[in-house]
């Protein structure tokens, strides 16, 4: 056996309770080959082994994003960043020195805008960016993903007018006295990006993959689950393509709609097809609630989970409110009772209002929820201001969950927040918004806890214990150097630890630049 790295002093917080410290890691090819001593170093080092000497920092399992929207992240790449923009006015600005650098005719794309976070507290319509974008069409994504705003040239070319149809699943915001379309476009994102826009060509899907790669790398994000409906087996193939070439580094986890569920089945891609690579995932169902009803109505989501259940598919289901949590588990225990068998892993993507009426529940039929600590950092001021007070200690539970007994794995829903799992376990952590202000202290966790949800936990989610989600011998070598010890530092300091080595299988794939030299 070949020993390629031995990584040496190092604070190794495995996430494997059978060995919870260690000082030294070593790897053969593609996985953890032994984890020991820090006097186990030598031991280990042979001729032609490759010594890293961690200088005393701390190394992690490689994170797991337990819930993302891949391409659209990819995507967003290319779009100008519109994350930091305060007010209608500085929007025009940042479009207007875009639209400079644009060729006329070509599409120019904002993304992350955010209304409440603009000083006017509303969407822009067309008639805001028309002015400083007459020979572009423009579509800019609110951060939330669920609205976006197209000038009047896009709006022509998605041929939206006063006389366009409501479409399902979508709503065109209208003037109130004139009917004209305003330029908000309420869930139609996807139908822009996809139906209107031309596709992005191999040469831009390059580029916006190798930047999104190289952002998951520099957060130390190692595996992607990608909960997005709307993916399709072209997508899987766009994927491994990239990972091929050595543009995607990271793992991912591909979920997919009710619709496209039976073209991969055609394709030969039932759930767990792929590789530790890429990986398909289970079938995720947006269930939502208006006006008192529900979205898919109950009997189809039973139908779903009934179909998944029985033909051993993991469903993921997104709930938001506490009736859809309670839907989302009845299904899932009429399920079980139709059809019993052991380690279906149904999981709850978000649960983000959770009475305690329901844990008994939860930890009963055995749904892992795959909540989302950033939002506490990055939405937490909204919800303070907008939510009503007795909803907000039911806001995305971590410590009550876990004091239950059902598992949390932790996860973005990148690109709606930033992603940086740092971020996310000083959240789940301080349960602090980026004012400061405290969201539920009592969900507090610890930074070890954090630290599960993002590793190990997240690799039960997907079914990849045994080969992810700890630092353990024979697993994959996705490994995570950190500045600090998360668990060390004071708590509101873990968002500002670097990541200063990212391993994905053995390969080192990122590295912070004024620490490589002493790497290698
Ligand atoms: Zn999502």
């Amino acid at each position: 056996m070949v020993v390629d790295f031995v990584l040496k002093n190092a604070n190794v917080l495995t996430i494997d309770p059978q060995q919870p410290v260690a000082g030294t890691v070593a790897v053969s090819g593609e996985r953890i080959f032994a984890v020991g001593s820090a006097e186990d170093a030598d031991i280990l080092t042979a001729p032609g082994t490759k010594t890293i000497d961690c200088q005393g920092m701390t190394l992690v399992p490689g994170f797991i994003d337990a819930h993302c929207h891949v391409f659209s992240f990819v995507r967003n790449q290319l779009s100008l960043d519109l994350g930091q923009v305060r007010s209608i006015s500085d929007l025009r600005a940042a479009l207007r020195k875009r639209v400079a650098e644009t060729s006329p005719g070509q599409w120019v794309m904002g993304a992350n805008y955010s209304d409440f976070h603009f000083a006017e507290k509303r969407h822009p319509t067309r008639w805001d960016i028309d002015e400083v974008t007459p020979d572009n069409p423009v579509v800019l994504a609110h951060r939330s993903l669920h609205a976006c705003v197209l000038n009047s040239r896009a709006l022509a070319l998605a041929h939206i007018t006063m006389e366009t149809e409501e479409p399902a699943g979508g709503r065109i915001e209208r003037d109130p006295e004139t009917g004209e379309p305003t330029g908000v476009l309420i869930d139609m994102l996807g139908y822009v990006r996809y139906r209107v826009m031309p596709p992005m060509s191999d040469a831009e899907l390059e580029q916006a993959l190798r930047m999104a790669n190289q952002h998951y790398v520099s957060c130390g994000i190692t595996s992607l689950q990608d909960a997005t409906i709307t993916n399709e087996v072209r997508r899987w193939h766009i994927y491994r393509r990239f990972q091929e070439k050595g543009t995607l580094k990271s793992r991912i986890y591909l979920m997919t709609g009710v619709e496209q569920l039976p073209r991969f089945r055609e394709a030969g891609l039932s759930f767990r097809a792929g590789d530790d690579r890429l990986r398909m995932g289970g079938l995720k169902i947006v269930l939502g609630e208006a006006t008192g009803r529900l979205y898919p109505a109950q009997e189809d989501l039973d139908r779903y989970v009934l179909d998944c259940q029985r033909d051993g598919t993991q469903v993921a289901i997104h709930t938001v409110q506490p009736s859809t949590v309670s839907a989302a588990l009845t299904a899932i225990e009429r399920a079980q009772a139709a059809a019993p068998a052991p380690d279906r892993r149904h999981r709850m993507e978000h649960c983000a209002e959770c009475p305690p009426g329901l844990f008994e529940r939860l930890k009963r039929t055995g749904v892992i929820v795959a909540n989302q600590p950033p939002f506490l950092y990055y939405s937490g001021e909204r919800y303070l201001t907008q939510l009503p007070a007795e909803t907000i200690p039911w806001l995305y539970r971590m410590r009550s969950f876990l004091d239950a007994g059902v598992t949390v794995a932790a996860g973005s829903d990148s690109p709606v927040v930033g992603n940086e799992p740092l971020t996310g376990i000083c959240a789940a952590v301080t349960r602090q918004a980026a004012d400061g202000r405290v969201i539920a202290p009592d969900e507090r966790v610890t930074a070890m806890q954090a630290l599960a949800m993002y590793t190990a936990n997240a690799a039960y989610a997907s079914f990849d214990e045994r080969v992810k989600g700890s630092i353990t011998p024979g697993k994959l070598a996705d490994l995570v150097l950190l500045s600090e010890d998360p668990t060390q530092v004071p708590p509101e300091r873990i968002r500002e630890i670097k990541v200063v080595m990212t391993m994905v299988g053995g390969e080192i794939v990122f590295t912070f630049p004024p620490c490589a030299t002493f790497l290698l």
